[in-house]
This record gives C-alpha cells, sequence and structure tokens, in this order.
C-alpha cells in the first residue's frame, strides 16, 4: 500500500496503526505535498519524516515539489477558508499524484495520513478519493484512526517521539488568514538578504532539527526546550546622507519614536555618535571590526552579523534591554535621516539541550 504522507506528526501514529492492522502489507511512504510554502517548511517537514519512516522502518519516497503547478490548481481560491473548496482542490491534486504513483509502482492500494489529523474533513477527503478512484481505477483505503481517542493517543506520540509539530497547515493562503485572525506578523516569509540566520525562524528550526539528528546517530541523548522571548524583525530601512541613500546595517531590536527622523550628531564617544533624536547611536565600519573581520559595509550587507554579536554590540554601546536605533554606517555622518520599519513581539523558540551523562 502506498501511503501519502503530509507531516511526522499525523504520518508516526497513522503509520504505526497501519502496521498493526495490516501486518502483511508492503508499506512504501510517499511524501508530496507542494502545497508547503515557504520551501524551507517544506524540507522542515520532509526531514522530520524521513526520520519518523526511518525509525519505523518503512521506506520513504519524495514526490516533486510542483508548487507552481499547485497554485494554479488552486487560482482562484486564494480567500477560500480552511475546509473549503481550496483545501478540496489541494486533496484532489495530493491524492491523484499518490494514486497515479501507486498504479507506477504497482501497489493495489494507496491511503493518506491526513485521514488522521483532527483538522482536515475526513468527508472532503473520501469525496476526493473517490473521484480520483473513479478517474484511475485505483483502490483508496479509508481508515478513522482518529476516534475512540485516537487523537489523544496521537498527541501522546508525537510528545514521546520528539516530532515536530507545525503550526499551520501548509500554503501560504492558510497561513496569512490564519496570522491574521492570531493579530501577528507572518515571520514566516520574511527572510533577509543576508545568509544569518533569524531566531524563532524556519531556517533556525531546521538547523536545530538536523543537528539533532546528528546528536540521535551519535546516541546522545537531548532534550528540547521552548522559551518564551522577545523577537524583532526588520521590515524595511535605509538611511539618507546629503539626499542620497548610503550603504547602512541596522541592529536587530533598533526602533524610531515614528519610523522617520532627520538627526544629526551631537557628540561621539568611544566611536559611538549619540545623535540628537530618538537615542539614535551611529557606528562606523572600523568600530564594526572590534568584534567581527568584515571588510566593508557590502560585505557586511550580504554576510550579516550573527544574533549574538548584535546583541554583544548593542549591550557594549547601550546596556540590556536596550531599544535605540544602532545604524552601522562606513563613516558616521554629521546630519542624517533614517527611516526604520521594525516589529518587536514575543515569540516563542525551540532549543536543543544536551542531558547530563547522569541525570
Ligand atoms: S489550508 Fe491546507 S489543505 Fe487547505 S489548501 Fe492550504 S495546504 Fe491545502
Amino acid at each position: 500500500m502506498l501511503v501519502h504522507i503530509c507531516c511526522s506528526v499525523d504520518s508516526h501514529f497513522f503509520l504505526e496503526k497501519l502496521k498493526e492492522k495490516y501486518p502483511n502489507e508492503e508499506l512504501v511512504g510517499f511524501f508530496y505535498d507542494p502545497n508547503i510554502h515557504p520551501y524551507s517548511e517544506y524540507r522542515l517537514r520532509l526531514l522530520d519524516v524521513e526520520r519518523s519512516c526511518k525509525r519505523l522502518g518503512i521506506p520513504l519516497l519524495e514526490g516533486e515539489y510542483d508548487y507552481e503547478e499547485w497554485l494554479k490548481a488552486v487560482r482562484g481560491l486564494e480567500n477560500e477558508p480552511e475546509k473549503g473548496e481550496r483545501c478540496r482542490v489541494c486533496f484532489d491534486r495530493r491524492l491523484e499524484v499518490a494514486a497515479r504513483k501507486a498504479k507506477e509502482l504497482g501497489h493495489k492500494r494507496y491511503t493518506t495520513t491526513l485521514l488522521v489529523s483532527p483538522l482536515k474533513s475526513q468527508e472532503q477527503l473520501q469525496a476526493s478519493a473517490a473521484h480520483v478512484d473513479r478517474e484511475l481505477g485505483t483502490e483508496f483505503v479509508f481508515e478513522d484512526f482518529r476516534s475512540f481517542g485516537g487523537t489523544q493517543q496521537q498527541a501522546k506520540v508525537t510528545k514521546e517521539q520528539k516530532l515536530y509539530r507545525q503550526d499551520y497547515c501548509g500554503c501560504i493562503f492558510g497561513l496569512s488568514q490564519q496570522r491574521a485572525k492570531q493579530e501577528v506578523i507572518m515571520d514566516e516569509m520574511l527572510c533577509p538578504v543576508t545568509q544569518r540566520i533569524l531566531p524563532a525562524s524556519i531556517e533556525e528550526r531546521l538547523a536545530m532539527y538536523t543537528r539533532r539528528m546528528e546528536l540521535e546517530e551519535q546516541g546522545i541523548d537531548y532534550t528540547i526546550v521552548r522559551k518564551r522571548f522577545l523577537n524583532y524583525r526588520l521590515l524595511r530601512a535605509f538611511v539618507r546622507v546629503d539626499k542620497k541613500v548610503v550603504p547602512s546595517y541596522i541592529l536587530s531590536y533598533s526602533h524610531l519614536r515614528r519610523d522617520y527622523a532627520k538627526a544629526r550628531i551631537e557628540e561621539i564617544v568611544d566611536g559611538v555618535g549619540y545623535a540628537n533624536r530618538d537615542e539614535i547611536r551611529v557606528i562606523d565600519i572600523g568600530f564594526l571590526r572590534r568584534y567581527v573581520d568584515v571588510q566593508d559595509m557590502q560585505a557586511l550587507y550580504f554576510r550579516g552579523l550573527e544574533w549574538n554579536v548584535e546583541q554583544r554590540i548593542r549591550r557594549d554601546i547601550d546596556g540590556e534591554y536596550s531599544l535605540s536605533p544602532i545604524v552601522v554606517l562606513d563613516t558616521i555622518p554629521n546630519r542624517f535621516e533614517i527611516y526604520i520599519e521594525a516589529v518587536s513581539y514575543k515569540d516563542v523558540r525551540e532549543e536543543l539541550r544536551i542531558k547530563d551523562a547522569n541525570a
């Protein structure tokens, strides 16, 4: 039986149950989810499914990430609510590709781990499968493993297995509706031009879940702890000197009273220029070299600073809990204009901790 897989939280429990119910059946996992956006989130979910399938001894195939085809299929349905018409098309597409793959590989039957998700409509999934089966002559296997305490059992397995728990269904449209309802920024869509990894970003989770697989391979015991903290995202910024935009780098947690200010440097103390407005501090690239080996503004622009280096600079200049704008420029100007659009917000971050050997 080919098992279409959506994520590890659904697949681990579903596959365990399938193995119990069909002990003689050869099961093959098939990760086909071009609906998942952004691509880093797709990689993260796939990574965790790979780990889960390995633990269960089930071979896994990866389908094509044909995101543009998926977008074409749901065109015009972007504003549909979850469980609406867009989800029907999304199920049709994923089940059709899974059924075709099952046929191609010579499997008699196929099913999907979406059936176990409490957030999905089983009726909608069955209707999609019936449509696919009529077209292709395939046989969909319907299983309800979520009734009779299944969902509670699934939550227990998720915790025990330390599976990656995503907090949105997968597509950009569902995500934007969810974040709008929660009145929080859609930070999943923010990716800096620098290659640095932002706190609580998908990239950070991807690095962490990759690292945990390495620890598991080495037999090192670890735990994942959750931490509440103040996060920050810079949305847009520029600095103008003599009416011309100049290369600038804005340190995290920089906020202006309003988004824009005209300022002049009043004094320079130990390499830090103190402006007359909005507690702005300006440092030059030479000052930055006290902390990192960086050639020029362009190099800084594309490389970025590590988050903890930025925090160290901020602490050294302005102390703990500072939200003053701290700007790096080639040289400290006399007068300048500055625009910073940024948000600070409460967030939760996961961290990997290696357990004490004797604990
Ligand atoms: S909300 Fe989920 S099921 Fe619905 S279209 Fe988006 S990814 Fe597909």
